[in-house]
């Protein structure tokens, strides 16, 4: 590595990833007219957001009842009141306008034609209180498309692909408060190229996505989320928030190798009559399509820790009942097929005809899909470090972090379809703020503080140890799973410690060559290094939780209650160069209100347990009238074999 590695650029605003956030960070700062450089280790757009299933939470799509504050509340109280309200309140505000923003950019909903509406899902997804998911054809693709389009519109915006963003560049002064970090760009391994960039930028916009592949192959997510959002706001004196709270999807495929990890369902997909079942048929939660993602999982995961799960480690999701009824069955095809339907055609790929027509159990596992801690930024997405051992909010000048890289918006349970919402919105308000301090800032033009921070990583190649970074990427991946993945307690989360301790002093024995051009062990290396970190993070956050709450199991924990305090989890990096956690109190919703909220919910369960107990020839004739109604009058006729559902049928959109 010589001098004549290094490019020296300079511009606004850099936007890290160009995923859906990436993409609407892109579009607000552009629009101010800056000089915008987007950098993305995948190629442009390619990114969980253009895998996705396509579905987007859209207040009021549903109906006119869902006002701003339902909207809110429904995300706070479902994320256990761990959700920061000034974020969940700048969610339910922003969520039209975020939408028609992207439909500007080229997204297409089906269109409900009586209301004039973006058309939402059959039944609301598990756990949402109004019908307010819309979807897509060519589910994801039509994001990745819109992204795409997005970024490449504007003439002052760079960008660079096969680019791994290495680290924030900043300056530290001494405050009143404790430090003052301020921004002053960052550095980036242009891998096809075999460069290294300094690119001096009064504001850096991380949208880096989410952490996910700690858990690979039991993910249905795209394998660079390493946790790199995460490790580079901690290292640039970031808080993290949440960092235990890791949303495993409970409907995700245990087999073939091939499908490992992939998404079969959600809760919703169950229908009215759907139930988990473990390895000993016993139902072991019934009403699954109003359930959240976290209760499902949590119900799974118990079983698997009780011996009572099925062969790969999982359970059974037993649809059979729905299909079985005699008139409503018929209609319960179309709405499998249609609801989601790319998971389904992983489903019918991956467990064949019979499981296709729903005629036996599906075994699902729950896989990890979503970090619902991150950075923690307030509602304009600007990055807040905590004043030595307290918890008064510094603003890090300059620094930004918006989609999966933030924390505070979904606390314990993020509700389906809110990530796309949740980037559209955040994406675009880190945009303009980081748009706000770049006009607002003296540019640096002194590259000596980038030399300082590149030493780290210029000493990264060639060396000459024994140790391959991948494998030792692979060993802390099952670690993951086995520690701090669905199911956790005490002594599992201290074993992962001592792990990640000897895995850090690893780091010193590893080979990696002295190439610049895509030098795939620096990659693994450096990625190594950010699941570190996260996984760090995610352990030493889970200690600090005094109850079983959200998305994994505290086996050894009873569960938190509608009467416990809610707080935060905070790990920050300290003055000893350590990683500490703390507890960040959290506003507790009025008491009557939580009740309001939990009686509503409670008559819906009641609704569904009516349905279940009533005899099959008054409830199927109750189910076949939903169904018309919720897929539309038009005959459902079955022509012979046409229940197959080969992967690739012509299903209804939605
Ligand atoms: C199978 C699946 C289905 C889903 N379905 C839905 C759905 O229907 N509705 C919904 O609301 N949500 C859904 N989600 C969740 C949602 O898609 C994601 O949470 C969301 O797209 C995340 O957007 P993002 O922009 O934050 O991250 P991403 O879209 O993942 O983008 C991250 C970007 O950062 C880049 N990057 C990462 N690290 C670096 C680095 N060090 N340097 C440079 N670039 C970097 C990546 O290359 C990528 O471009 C789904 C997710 C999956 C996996």
């Amino acid at each position: 590595m010589t001098s004549n590695n290094i490019e020296y650029l300079d511009c606004d605003v850099i936007v890290v990833g160009s995923g859906g956030t990436g993409s609407q960070a892109v579009q607000a700062a552009a629009e101010e007219g800056l000089k915008v450089i987007v950098i993305s280790k995948d190629p442009m757009s390619s990114s969980d957001t253009k895998i996705c299933e396509g579905v987007i939470t859209v207040r009021e799509a549903g109906d006119n009842t869902d006002t701003e504050e339902v909207l809110s509340e429904n995300i706070k109280l479902a994320g256990a009141d761990l959700p920061d309200k000034n974020i969940t309140v700048a969610f339910a505000n922003d969520s039209k306008d975020a939408y028609d923003r992207l439909r500007v950019n080229g997204l297409r909903p089906s269109i409900n034609k009586e209301k004039n509406k973006p058309k939402t899902l059959a039944i609301a997804m598990g756990g949402h209180n109004k019908s307010r998911s819309v979807g897509h054809k060519n589910s994801g693709v039509a994001f990745g498309h819109t992204n795409w389009d997005t970024i490449i519109k504007y003439k002052n915006v760079e960008y660079f692909e096969d680019c791994w963003f290495l680290e924030v560049v900043k300056e530290e002064i001494e405050g009143n408060k404790g430090k003052d970090i301020k921004v002053l760009g960052g550095i980036v391994y242009d891998a096809a190229r075999g460069k290294i960039l300094f690119i001096n930028a009064p504001s850096v916009v991380i949208a880096s996505g989410g952490l996910s592949s700690l858990y690979f192959p039991k993910t249905d997510t795209m394998r660079g989320n390493t946790g790199d959002s995460y490790a580079l706001g901690i290292k640039a004196g970031a808080d993290l928030l949440d960092m235990e709270q890791i949303q495993f999807l409970p409907f995700c495929l245990a087999s073939p190798p091939s499908y490992e990890g992939l998404l079969a369902g959600e809760p919703s997909t169950a229908s009215f009559l759907g139930v988990l079942r473990d390895k000993n048929n016993k139902v072991i939660l019934d009403s699954v399509y109003l359930r959240t993602r976290a209760e499902c999982s949590e119900a799974i995961m118990r079983a698997v820790e009780d011996g009572r799960g099925s062969p790969n480690g999982g359970a059974f999701l037993d649809m059979t009942k729905n299909i079985s009824a005699p008139k409503s069955g018929k209609y319960f095809m179309k709405y499998l097929k249609s609801a989601l339907p790319s998971a389904y055609n992983n489903a019918r790929q991956a467990l064949g005809k019979e499981a296709g027509k729903a005629e036996i159990p599906w075994e699902v596992r729950p896989s990890a899909h979503y970090s619902m801690g991150g950075i923690r930024v307030d509602e304009y997405t600007r990055v807040i470090h905590s004043a030595e051992n307290q918890y008064e909010p510094i603003i890090i000048k300059g620094l930004f972090a918006a989609g999966q890289a933030m924390g505070g918006l979904f606390g314990a349970n993020r509700l389906g379809s809110t990530s796309l919402t949740e980037l559209a919105v955040f994406g675009y308000r880190a945009g303009k703020s980081a748009a706000k301090n770049a006009n607002q800032s003296v540019k640096n033009k002194n590259y000596d503080i980038f030399h300082k921070h590149y030493f780290n990583f210029k000493n990264l190649f060639n060396k000459k140890g024994k140790l391959k970074p991948y494998k030792l990427k692979l060993d802390l991946q099952k670690k993951c799973w086995d520690n701090i993945g669905p199911a956790r307690t005490e002594k599992k989360l201290k074993k992962m410690l001592t792990y990640l301790e000897k895995i850090e002093k690893d780091l010193n024995n590893v080979n990696v060559p002295k190439e610049m051009i895509w030098n795939q062990q620096f990659l693994d290396l450096i990625e190594l290094k950010n699941m570190i970190t996260t996984a760090k993070a995610i352990a030493i956050a889970s200690l600090k939780r005094e109850k079983s709450v959200g998305g994994h199991v505290r086996l050894d924990k009873k569960t938190s209650s509608l009467f416990s305090k809610p707080y935060s989890t905070l790990v920050k990096i300290n003055k000893n160069n350590a990683f500490e956690a703390f507890k960040l109190l959290r506003q507790k919703t009025p008491l009557k209100r939580i009740i309001n909220y939990k009686i509503s919910e409670k008559f819906r369960f009641m609704k569904a347990k009516i349905l279940r107990i009533l005899p099959e020839s008054i409830s199927d004739k109750i189910i076949e009238n939903k169904y018309k109604n919720i897929l539309g009058t038009d005959q459902i006729t079955i022509k012979p074999g046409s229940l197959d559902g080969a992967p690739g049928d012509k299903v209804n959109q939605i």
